[in-house]
């Protein structure tokens, strides 16, 4: 009931309060991100939704349902940080969840930074397994925005007026939480080795007490010994049958098929299981309704700016696929989660104060088994053998050995102190694997920094290109052909990353009361996002945007 006590402060010190009387403007911008929803999930299961959840959304807002990543390595940094600076990835920086520090030579994760360890939690130790290679690179265990090179919405809505606005990002996943809080706002993500939600150095000296509070309570603890059961009657399912497929995968102990048992923290999967579940953007959702209360977020005149990404429908993809009765089950259960959520803002802050922006970082492919059998040839390639081949063959042709330095997606490193001192030209080494790779199936393109000929013009070009950072970036962009498989080693039944449109179709949602909701079909892309809100907000525009307004967001309704 904040805004009440707002309104009372306007009426008795009217234009002096406050720097400008524009009442227009929203009090809070909450970004969500749902981390590997494609866009036509939301579609597909509408008749499963309530009414405070997703068509909340939907039903008081403009939806692009034909929006999309227009980069080619559709990978969970590079879309929250586009996301949250409306630049591609060849300004923004963050061109792959990894990537090859040339100085150090040596294999870096995208938010690392030394300088800046993880905040430890009082009470919280363990360092718990990994299942995510991208993760297990992280060794230094820093995370800062240190790499992203330009300024997200949040930064710019932060200087727009001398840093009155609060900027505060949440996320299952670190990555999540620290791309969208920008430079100058607080990130908190839930750590899958201790259940706490963290932070680092570069944020806070100290955890605030209301942090504090909220993880000693360990909510995550909660579902020890319990059970992910679905919430509705199995027949209210479309897929129903299709509990158990091949190639879905059994992560310690929790199974294919419902109920899905949580182990215990000791079993060191238990945290990535919390995130697989309901429970993990449940928990997520918690978090963010704790900082808004604690930071007193829309509390004052100037706009405060909270994202939101909840990290356990992609979860649910990498290990169920995107077409199965786990992920119907935890879209509907972030319906609910939304919903709530939703309430909660309405109670704190008001309704016709915020506005609500959803999206995602990528879609999701099909499992490629599925695909195979619809009658489309799919592959399942992992990078560590396709290195090890090309290296013997190159060895083979050349007298170059491991001329291949590191393969991690989407890029091929070379070895270019190795391949000089041979005297064999690069550019024959490029070609070599070029013609190798793009001979295999499940691999649609192999393009060198610069492309050969005959790869000007082809559609994915341009898609690499927009990727493409002279410090970072490989010699050699891979890209999958559509649904085939590309991975470098651990249990996953699906993984996302091509350029293909299952991988860039996101929606696109703008809601709040001050927008006359509507429909739109047209070709938009994410980097449209964070421009519009600079607009909106009548701040500067994000240093690397790349992308232009969404002009339905400006459309008022007729009445309010
Ligand atoms: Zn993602």
């Amino acid at each position: 009931m904040r805004w009440l006590i707002y309104c009372v402060c306007l009426a008795v010190f009217p234009g002096q309060v406050f720097a400008s009387e524009d009442t227009d403007k929203p009090r809070l911008i909450v970004q969500i991100t749902v981390d590997g929803l494609r866009n036509d999930l939301l579609t597909r299961y509408r008749s499963g939704f309530g009414s405070g959840g997703f068509l909340r959304l939907i039903e008081n807002g403009v939806w692009y349902t034909n929006a999309h990543h227009l980069h080619a390595n559709t990978e969970t940094i590079v879309g929250h940080a586009t996301l949250a600076t409306g630049a591609h990835p060849a300004q923004h920086g963050m061109v792959g969840n990894v990537w090859l520090d040339q100085a150090r030579g040596i294999l870096r994760y995208n938010i690392e930074d030394p300088e800046h360890p993880v905040l430890q939690v009082p009470g919280f130790q363990g360092e718990g397994d990994q299942v995510d290679p991208a993760q297990a690179i992280a060794r230094a265990g820093g995370r800062s925005p240190k790499n992203m090179l330009v300024s997200t919405f949040g930064d710019e809505l932060y200087k727009s007026n001398n840093g009155r606005s609060k900027v505060i990002g949440v996320s299952g996943k670190d990555r999540g939480a620290v791309a969208m809080a920008g430079h100058t706002g607080k990130a908190f993500w839930l750590s899958t080795a201790t259940g706490a939600f963290e932070t680092s150095t570069y944020y806070y000296d100290a955890y605030p007490d209301w942090a504090l509070a909220w993880n000693a309570k360990r909510p995550a603890d909660a579902v020890i010994g319990t059970a992910w059961e679905l919430a509705d009657d199995p027949r209210s399912y479309l897929f129903a049958d299709n509990d158990d497929r091949p190639y879905e995968v059994d992560l310690r102990g929790f199974g294919r098929t419902f109920p899905h048992t949580y182990g215990t923290p000791e079993d060191g999967l238990f945290y990535t299981q919390v995130l697989i579940g309901p429970i993990g953007d449940e928990l997520t959702a918690d978090f963010a309704k704790a900082a808004i209360r604690a930071e007193e977020l829309g509390g004052d005149y100037y706009p405060d700016f909270l994202s939101v990404s909840f990290s356990s429908v992609d979860a649910v993809n990498h290990f169920f696929g995107p077409s199965s009765l786990e992920n119907e089950e935890i879209m509907r259960r972030l319906d609910r989660t939304l919903a709530d959520f939703f309430s909660f803002v309405d109670e704190e802050v008001g309704h016709e104060n915020v506005l609500y922006v959803l999206s995602a970082d990528h879609g999701m492919p099909e499992m490629p088994e599925y695909m195979a059998q619809l009658g489309f040839t799919v592959e399942r390639n992992f990078n560590g053998e396709l290195q090890e081949e090309l290296n013997e063959r190159i060895a083979a042709e050349f007298g170059v050995s491991e001329a291949v330095k590191y393969f991690f997606r989407p890029y091929l490193y070379l070895d270019h102190d190795e391949i000089d001192a041979t005297g064999v030209a690069v550019r024959e080494i490029e070609q070599f694997i070029v013609d190798d790779l793009m001979a295999r199936d499940g691999i649609t393109m192999a393009m060198p920094r610069e492309p050969f000929p005959e790869q000007i013009g082809h559609m994915l070009e341009e898609p690499i290109r927009r990727n493409f950072h002279p410090q970072r970036s490989g010699d050699i962009y891979v890209a999958q052909s559509p649904y085939s498989f590309l991975f470098e080693k651990g249990p996953a039944a699906v993984m996302h990353g091509s350029p293909w449109r299952f991988d860039t179709h996101v929606p696109i949602i703008v809601s709040g009361t001050t927008i006359a909701p509507r429909i739109v079909n047209r070709f938009v892309g994410t980097v449209d996002i964070a421009p519009t809100l600079s607009l909106k907000l009548g701040a500067t525009l994000p240093s690397g945007s790349s992308g232009g307004s969404l002009t339905e967001v400006f459309i008022e309704p007729l009445t309010k």
